[in-house]
Parts: C-alpha cells; structure tokens; sequence
C-alpha cells in the first residue's frame, strides 16, 4: 500500500545505529532529504536509568529468568537487564535459526533509536594497512580496496566529534587517533602495563574509548558513574540516538520514521535502480512504501543482508546486488574465550562501594604476525586484549561475626583480560533465508551457519596462554586462564557478508559501499568489511560511511545516481 501523502527524499537510510547515524547526520547536514527508517522506538534522556538504584526496581535486576522468556538470546549478554531489556529484540517474535550442530547467538539485536550504539562497549580502534593488505602478505583471503591513507581523514574527523580519550603510543600497527586525554591507569594496571613492556615488550595502554574527559558539542565529561550501557544523562559516552541522529534531525532535513521494519528494497527493473523501500509498520502491522532517488541500508551487517536476501527480483533471483553469489558468505565475528586474571595483594588499595567506576579499563595491543617478525607458526593474523581492573571486598571470605568483618576488608585486587581475535573470512560461515520461518511481521528470518575453524582454535589457545604469561611478568597471583572453543559462537562485531572488492565477481560492493550491481543502492555498515581485523569496527564502521557518503554526493553533483 503507498503512502498516503507520497513524500520524494533524495536518500532512504535504514537504521539509525553507529552507521545510519552518521549517514543521515552527513547528508543532512548536505542538504539532502533524508527519510530515516528504524526498526525500534524512539529514544529518549527519559529512558536513562544509569542512577537508579537496582533495590528501585521490581526486580532488584536479580531475575533473568523473566526476561528470558520473551528476550531467550538477548539476555544472555548483560547489558540486556531489566533497566534495558525492553530496548532489545523479542527473540520469540523475531526469531532466527541455525543448523543444530553450529549453534550461534545473535545477540545486541536494539530496536531503538541509536541500535547497538545505545548499549556498546565503546572501545574505538583504528585499522591500518597491515589489516587492509593482509591478504597480500599472508595469501590468505582478499586484500580490501582502500588503504590507510583512503580512510585516515575519516578517522579524524570521527574521532573528534565523537571523543575519544587514549594515549599516543606510536604503534605502526594501531595507529594513534585526535585524542582526549586518557582516564589515568589504577595502580594494577600501571604496575601490570610497566611489567609486560619491560619483561615481553608488549603495550598495554589505557582503553581507547568513546567516553568524554572533556566537553564536546554540550556534552559534558564523564562523571565515572559506571554503567553506561544503560544510557547517560550527561551525554558523556558516544551513542548515534544523542549525537549524530540528533544532529541530522535538528537540520530539518531528515525524518526519523520509527518502528518502521524494512521488509525489502524496491526496484525499477527496467532501468536497474532501485525506487524505494518496502516496509512493515510494527505498530499497525501494515505494510507501505516510501521512495526515494538513492537506498543505503544501515541496519547491522545480517539484517541489510537479510533485506538484499528478501529483495530478490527474476533478475537477481539469490537476493539483490549478488550476481557475484557472495552475498551472505564470509560472515566473521571475533573470537573471543580465551583470556586470564590474576591478583595484585601487596597494592594496597582501600574496596569502596562508592567509589567512582571506571566505564573503560585498558588495552594490549596485538603482538602476533607485526610487520618485522616472522610469520607466527601456530595461526595467521592476530588478536588484542581488553581488560578491566577492581579492587573489591572478600565477599566470599570464610567464618563468621567480627572474623568474617575483617576478612571482608581484606581487598581483592585483581586484572582480568579477554582476548578478541580476528577470524578467517570463510565460504563455508554464511547466512541465509530460511524458507520455512518468517518472523511476526511476515518477513522471512535469516538461517544462520557459523563455526571455528583450526585458525581460530589455536588463536585461543594462545590468548589464555600469553595472558598467564604476561599476568606472571607483571606478578600476578592466583592466576587464573581459560581457552575454550567459541561454541556457540557469538560477538557482536559480525561482518563481512556483503564484502567490498576491486572485483565485481568476488564481491558485493565498491570501497564506496555502492552494490556493484545497482549503482543508486549502499550498504554501509560492517557486511561491507573485506576481512574483520582484530581491533573493535565500529569506529571504522563510521568513517567508512561517512567516506562514502561524501562519494555519493559527488556522484549525485555529477548525476550518476
Ligand atoms: C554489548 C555490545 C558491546 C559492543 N562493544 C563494542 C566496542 O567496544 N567497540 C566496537 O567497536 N563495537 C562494539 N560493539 C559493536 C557495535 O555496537 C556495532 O559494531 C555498531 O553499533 C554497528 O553499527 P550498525 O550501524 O551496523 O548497526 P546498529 O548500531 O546495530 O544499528 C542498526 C539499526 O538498524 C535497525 N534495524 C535493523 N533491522 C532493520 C530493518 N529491517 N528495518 C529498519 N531498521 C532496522 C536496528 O533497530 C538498529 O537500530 C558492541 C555491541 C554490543 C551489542
Ligand atoms: S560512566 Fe560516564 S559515560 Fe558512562 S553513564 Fe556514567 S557519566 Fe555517562
């Protein structure tokens, strides 16, 4: 059914998270007119409850249990609470599947304003061209079709509206970004960076993060009050809904359309464009079209590739965009179950229940396969850790009355580190439409097929075993380590099904996230990514849409859209 007032844009986004954000905040702010479809609910500073109290809610957040029954993937990683649970995906009514021996959990699946910005984890790495031309140095996979010094301008330009507090490292491998300046280390970590340098010569810096220490754009500086996933009042963590989202709509020129589920793209065959986007309103449950001149789907690297999948026409009968058939395949994710902790006794620091919390810890850069070493015999690629430090109370010391007192105060000091580990693009790790499953709108849900292979194994063994090496550098006590097979798999960072190549037949998209075979229709979040490097994608992510953004005006001033 069309609209009923038919409104022309000049560019329908889909998805509002980390890169519909700043796609509608560059066009926008351009001139365009931008209509901005989301799946989930407007957000709001009113949704915000990183102050309330946990005894404030029905609950006390002590009961997954219900939460599990409408949100059974969700809950599974925490930041799907009770404060939160309600801006996620009902599992039940939007559903996906997997072969019973590869089980796998989509898990950060937002249906708000902002998507997975609401809840991330925030770390924000640059890539650089050892990750771009990988492939060329170890003949594995593709290399992409940009270098460093295509994006590096993009990354600046991201890094300094979003914020970012780290500390120059001048690592030729994780190159330094614009900015603030750092959240100083705790006594542990300066202890446990000092020692690894020193004893193995790897770097351990604080976490690169996209938390404020000093004002941006009426956003004040983080106040360390802790649990960002849970919104911020201060507008102190970057989160698209508050900042790029806001942006755009405050031009005039963007429409936030909300609770709007893209169903699929719609196409003049004729003349090999597409026209517009079909989608499902989830309060009425109707469908209607909305039209515009260009389509760029933003909507997380499965569900754009799930709405190219649902999309296909007589002429593009494997889903749209794919006459090369790789759409779907080479989905990776990071590894990332195998890491270590350890404790600190003779620091002396005082536990406090109400002390500020440190919304970021620290993080060791990669130290397999670098430029002047040679190839790691065990694996290829490589991995990075974050971690966290705390120094708590022994609540599960021993005894009883005045002894147990005293052993309570006892401080545990302790660092633990999580290694996330790149991941071989395979064929064989793909996604497609399951034809006997549609979700409560009617659209067809994604079957999903997803395993390690003996690259990513290995990688794990060696992230639990350099992390009880470097605990033991840094004399760590009671060290703890685990590598464990990543089954299910999960990460939250998936990417790489709709890849960008030079190549047409080996790939979906040009290093402008424009489908090869459509030319007024863009994919620009991380399905685009030629491979899935180690360092966290969201800040690539970002500096690749606008990048390409800036390219589809120009072509637009040139009229070839
Ligand atoms: C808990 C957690 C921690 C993380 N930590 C980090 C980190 O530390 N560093 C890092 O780099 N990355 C991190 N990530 C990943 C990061 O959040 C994502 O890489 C990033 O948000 C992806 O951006 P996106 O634009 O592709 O998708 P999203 O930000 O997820 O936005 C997609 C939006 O599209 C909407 N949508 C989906 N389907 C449709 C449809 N059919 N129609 C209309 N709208 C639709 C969704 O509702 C959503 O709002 C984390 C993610 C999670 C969940
Ligand atoms: S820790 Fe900082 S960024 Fe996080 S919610 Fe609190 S004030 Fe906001």
């Amino acid at each position: 059914m069309a609209e009923k007032k038919k409104q022309i844009y000049d560019v329908i986004v889909v998805g509002s998270g980390a890169s519909g954000g700043w796609a509608c905040k560059r066009l926008a702010e351009a001139g365009l007119k931008v209509a901005l479809l989301e799946a989930g609910r407007p957000q709001s500073d009113k949704n915000f409850t990183e102050h309330q109290p946990a005894f404030e809610l029905k609950y006390r957040n002590k009961a997954p249990e219900i939460i599990r029954k409408t949100r059974p993937i969700q809950v599974k990683f925490a930041v799907c609470n009770e404060y939160t649970y309600n801006w996620f995906v009902n599992d039940l009514e939007e559903p996906y599947t997997t072969p019973a021996d590869k089980p796998f959990n989509w898990m950060g699946r937002l249906r708000m304003t902002g998507g997975r910005t609401n809840v991330w984890g925030r770390v924000s790495l640059r890539f650089c061209d050892w990750d771009f031309k990988s492939a060329s140095r170890d003949g594995y996979g593709e290399d992409w079709p940009l270098s460093y010094k295509d994006i590096e301008p993009y990354y600046d330009l991201v890094e300094k509206y979003i914020g970012i507090t780290g500390s120059p490292e001048g690592l030729e491998h994780l190159p330094d970004g614009q900015f603030q300046p750092p959240v100083p280390l705790t006594c542990q970590e300066t202890l446990f960076r000092n020692r690894v340098k020193e004893k193995l010569g790897r770097t351990v810096m604080p976490a690169r993060t996209a938390n404020l220490t000093k004002p941006i754009n009426g956003r004040g500086p983080c106040h360390f009050c802790g649990p960002c996933e849970r919104g911020c009042m201060t507008h102190s963590y970057f989160n698209s809904a508050f900042t790029t989202v806001a942006d755009a709509l405050a031009t005039g020129n963007c429409t936030l359309i909300s609770n709007a589920m893209a169903h699929n793209v719609l196409m003049d065959a004729e003349r090999n464009r597409a026209r517009g986007v079909l989608y499902v309103d989830r309060i009425t449950r109707q469908p209607r079209e909305i039209s515009a001149r260009v389509v760029i789907l933003c909507a997380q690297s499965q569900e754009s590739v799930r709405i190219l999948l649902n999309s296909a026409t007589p002429q593009y009968s494997d889903g749209l965009a794919n006459s090369s058939g790789v759409l779907g395949h080479y989905l990776t994710a990071h590894v990332r179950s195998g890491g270590g902790s350890g404790e600190f006794p003779a620091l002396g620091a005082k536990p406090s229940l109400g002390a500020p919390v440190k919304p970021l810890g620290i993080y060791i850069a990669r130290f397999r396969n670098l430029r002047n070493d040679p190839p790691y015999k065990k694996f290829l690629r490589g991995f990075g850790y974050e971690g966290e430090s705390s120094t708590e109370f022994s609540w599960a010391a021993p005894g009883f009355g005045e002894a147990y007192k005293k052993a309570l105060r006892e401080p545990r000091t302790r660092i633990s580190i999580t290694g996330f580990g790149e991941v071989l693009p395979r064929w064989d790790n793909f996604i497609e439409l399951d034809p006997n499953v549609k979700d409560v709108y009617g659209i067809p849900v994604l079957k999903i097929h997803m395993s390690d292979g003996e690259n990513e194994r290995a990688m794990i063994q060696d992230m639990g075993d350099s992390a009880g090496e470097m605990l033991e550098a840094a004399g760590a006590k009671n060290i703890r380590t685990y590598a464990h097979p990543s089954a299910p798999r999960w990460a939250l960072h998936e990417a790489g099904i709709a890849r960008m190549g030079s190549d047409p037949k080996k790939s979906v998209l040009n290093q402008f996230q424009q489908t090869h075979d459509i030319k007024n229709l863009f994919v620009m979040d991380a399905s685009g990514f030629t491979s899935n490097p180690c360092q966290n994608p969201t800040l690539t992510i970002m500096s690749l849409a606008v990048r390409s953004c800036d390219y589809l005006m120009s072509e637009m001033k040139r009229n070839s859209l």
